[in-house]
C-alpha cells in the first residue's frame, strides 16, 4: 500500500519524484494524457451540470480539484488507484496495443470485436458485467432518490469524486455507487482478459457488486467508532446521511444502527 500511498500522493507531477517506478502505461507525454483527462472530465462535468444536481459552485472544477479528487476520502482506497489511473490514461488498452507486434490481437475486444478503449469497457461492451453492475447501480440510486441513474460516461467516471449532489447524503452515495461500481467493471473485465477466467454468471456479478457495496458500508460503520480513530472518525450523521433509504429492513433498524454486525444494503 505504500507504492500506492506515494504514488497517490506523488500526483501527475510524479516526474519530480525520480525514485517512483512508472505506472504500467505511463506513456512518454504524461503532460498530454494529463491535458486530455483534464478536458474530458470538465467535459463530464458540463454535461453532467443541470439545475436539478445543484453543483454548489456553478463552475467547472479547477484543475487541483480535478487531481484531489483522486485522493478524496469518500473514494476507497483501491477505487482510489483505479480513478488516479484512469485520469493518467495509465491502463494499456486498446489502440496501446496495436503497433505491438505480436500483440496486436489485445487492441480488440473479443466479444464485441471492435478496439477497445476504457469507455468502451466500462459503458459499453456487451460481454457480462458492466450493463448489469449499471443496472444494479441505478436500482440503489433510485431507492434513495427516486431517479434512474443514467450509465455514466467514462468523463462522468473520471469526474465522479468533484460531482455534487442536491445535498452530502447523496453526494457521498453517488461517488460511493459510482466508484465501487466502475472499479468492479474494469476487475471483472481484467479477470475475464487477462486471467482468462469465464465470463462472470449474472448470479456472481449480482453478488460481487452486492459484497463491494456492503464492504464500504461496513467500513464506514468501523470508521464511525471515535473511540478508535478520534478525529479522523466518520461523523454518524454523515453515514446515516449516506445510507439512508438504501438499507436492509431499515424501518426495523435500530437508531444507531452503526454499531449493528448485519446492517447490509438492501437491493436484490
Ligand atoms: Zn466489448
Amino acid at each position: 500500500m505504500y507504492y500506492i500511498d506515494v504514488i497517490l500522493f506523488s500526483s501527475w507531477k510524479w516526474e519530480q519524484s525520480t525514485n517512483i517506478a512508472k505506472p504500467p502505461g505511463f506513456g512518454a507525454e504524461p503532460q498530454k494524457a494529463v491535458e486530455r483527462a483534464e478536458g474530458t472530465v470538465r467535459k463530464a462535468c458540463n454535461k453532467s451540470r443541470q439545475p436539478s444536481t445543484a453543483d454548489d459552485d456553478g463552475g467547472l472544477p479547477e484543475t487541483s480539484r480535478i487531481w484531489k479528487s483522486t485522493r478524496h476520502k469518500d473514494v476507497s482506497r483501491s477505487a482510489r488507484f483505479f480513478l488516479w489511473m484512469l485520469l493518467h490514461d495509465g491502463y494499456k488498452v486498446g489502440g496501446h496495443w496495436a503497433k505491438i507486434e505480436g500483440h496486436e490481437f489485445k487492441a480488440t475486444c473479443a466479444q464485441c470485436g471492435v478496439t477497445e478503449s476504457l469507455e468502451h469497457i466500462l459503458t459499453r461492451c456487451d460481454a457480462p458485467g458492466q450493463d448489469e453492475i449499471w443496472e444494479l447501480a441505478s436500482e440503489m440510486w433510485k431507492l434513495k432518490t427516486g431517479e434512474d441513474l443514467p450509465k455514466p460516461t467514462k468523463g462522468q467516471i473520471m469526474a465522479c469524486a468533484t460531482t455534487k449532489k442536491k445535498d452530502v447524503g447523496t453526494t457521498r452515495l453517488f461517488r460511493i455507487l459510482i466508484s465501487e461500481s466502475a472499479h468492479l467493471v474494469w476487475r471483472l473485465r481484467n479477470e475475464r482478459v487477462i486471467q482468462e477466467k469465464l465470463p462472470a454468471s449474472q448470479n456472481e456479478i449480482h453478488n460481487r457488486w452486492l459484497g463491494a457495496m456492503n464492504i464500504r458500508l461496513k467500513l464506514d460503520c468501523t470508521l464511525t467508532n471515535a473511540e478508535k480513530y478520534g478525529k479522523r472518525a466518520l461523523k454518524k450523521d454523515l453515514v446515516q446521511k449516506t445510507w439512508s433509504k438504501v438499507l436492509k429492513n431499515e424501518a426495523t433498524l435500530p437508531r444507531d444502527w452503526m454499531r449493528e454486525t448485519e446492517v447490509l444494503v438492501g437491493i436484490g
